[in-house]
């Protein structure tokens, strides 16, 4: 998932501190202080959300956010010294997300880019990533944004089931599809694979349950089915 936050900001200590406090809050902030880098840097890879000091050297924070909204939609909170500042902002119709005044309390910052960027998930449900990425080659799989490792058979088994969510398969199926050549395993060896890869996948991200065991007939694999809703603890 992408976690990363650019804070543009040219007074060292309080791009710090506004540093440590998001990245408790679980963000990877990156911090840049001239404007003239913001451009390049988002072009190259798109931030969740950039924290935009007005006054900048090099390139002021009105221009950089007019550039980028010419081709992104990507959350914007602008950060002013002056209060007045903001009704001007307001004026110029930027399409800035929220502003914020300084001095500010770190704390209030990182309500105010929770609450934009749940605003802007709400909006545009399109960018969410898909529930499960897989990639053969590397025998990754990616779900919501957490990547897992996994043994050939772990992602051969979440490839097969996945293919078709909801139905249920039988672990002679399920054995058939993993060892094709007919070795003789027994019915436990697919239970204990399913096992470990449960366990991956809820290690990673502890509210997705997405491989169920039907009782006396096998495994399905249901993205809909009794996923926990995830608890905001911030
Ligand atoms: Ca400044």
């Amino acid at each position: 998932m992408n976690n990363t936050l650019l804070i543009v900001e040219d007074e060292p200590k309080l791009a710090k501190l506004l540093s440590n406090y998001l990245r408790q809050a679980g963000y990877e902030p990156e911090w840049l202080e001239n404007g003239l880098d913001v451009l390049p840097r988002v072009r190259e890879r798109m931030p969740a959300l950039i924290l935009l000091d007005l006054m900048l050297p090099g390139r002021d924070g009105v221009d950089i956010c007019k550039d980028i909204r010419s081709f992104s939609t990507v959350p914007i909170i602008m950060v002013t010294a002056r209060i007045e500042e903001i009704d001007r902002l307001l004026g110029l119709e930027l399409g800035a997300d929220d502003y914020i005044c300084k001095p500010f309390s770190p704390r209030e910052v990182v309500a105010r880019v929770k609450a934009v960027l749940r605003r802007s998930a709400d909006h545009m449900p399109s960018t969410m990533p898909p529930l499960v990425q897989l990639d053969e080659g590397r025998l990754l799989a990616t779900i919501r944004g957490h990547q897992l490792e996994l043994t050939v058979v772990e992602f051969k088994l979440l490839e097969f089931l996945s293919v078709n969510p909801g139905r249920i398969y039988g672990r002679d199926q399920l054995m058939d599809h993993i060892y094709p050549d007919q070795r003789i395993v027994s019915d436990r060896t697919i239970d204990s694979h399913i096992k470990n890869l449960r366990k991956k996948i809820s290690g990673a991200s502890p509210d997705t349950e997405i491989i169920h065991s039907v009782y006396g007939v096998g495994y399905k694999y249901d993205p809909q089915d009794k996923i926990i809703p995830s608890v905001n603890r911030g």
